[in-house]
């Protein structure tokens, strides 16, 4: 996407160790007609399937699937870091974090994900796909369909979008980055 390439080039930052920094438009500081826009590129991507629920990964993922979830007029859903003590039927999964370097949990509640849900999951990017893989697996055990995954930034120079695409995934990234080397931002 267009809009989205320019402005990584413009305000995006490079870290050390891979990471790219996008808080001027996407992770602290939010840029909502860009993000509006984002969405739509994304309703565009996913029009052939039948897609009944958004899900994604609290904090960053909210913001694009919440956005995408009201152009579609279906619920979302995020997925919690914190499996909080009155949630009641809770189906629970481990993410291993590539920016803290730590695992985490995440759980949903199985009164809103179940077996006749058709869901897309919304995530800010794409890296190794741990996050996306801990969201295969709370989708799984809920017995929904996962119709598709979109990312705004993928890291093409990372496994995660490579391992499933194989697995036959409808997956789509708005920006793909190929390299981040000498704190160089190169995009495919
Ligand atoms: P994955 O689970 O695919 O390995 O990593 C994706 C998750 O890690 C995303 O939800 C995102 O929050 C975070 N992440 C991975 N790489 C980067 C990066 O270069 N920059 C930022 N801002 N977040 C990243």
């Amino acid at each position: 996407m267009k809009l989205l390439k320019e402005r990584i080039l413009k305000d995006g930052k490079c870290f050390p160790g891979g990471i790219l920094k996008v808080d001027n438009f996407i992770n602290h500081q939010m840029d909502p007609v860009l993000m509006q826009q984002m969405a739509e590129e994304l309703v565009r991507r996913f029009a052939s399937h039948n897609i009944n629920k958004i899900i994604t990964i609290e904090a960053s993922g909210i913001a694009p699937a919440i956005l995408v979830g009201a152009l579609l007029n279906v619920p979302v859903l995020f997925a919690k870091k914190k499996q909080p003590s009155t949630m009641q039927n809770m189906l629970v999964t481990e993410v291993y974090s590539f920016t803290k370097g730590t695992t985490y949990t995440v759980c949903v509640s199985s009164d809103y994900l179940g077996k006749g849900d058709r869901v897309l999951f919304i995530d800010d990017f794409l890296a190794n796909g741990h996050a996306a893989k801990g969201i295969i697996d709370l989708v799984d055990q809920a017995g929904a369909t996962l119709e598709g995954m979109g990312f705004l930034i993928e890291k093409g120079f990372q496994e995660g979008g490579e391992e499933l695409r194989s697995r036959g995934l409808h997956i789509e990234s708005l920006a793909i980055i190929d390299s981040l080397d000498d704190c160089q931002i190169k995009l495919r």
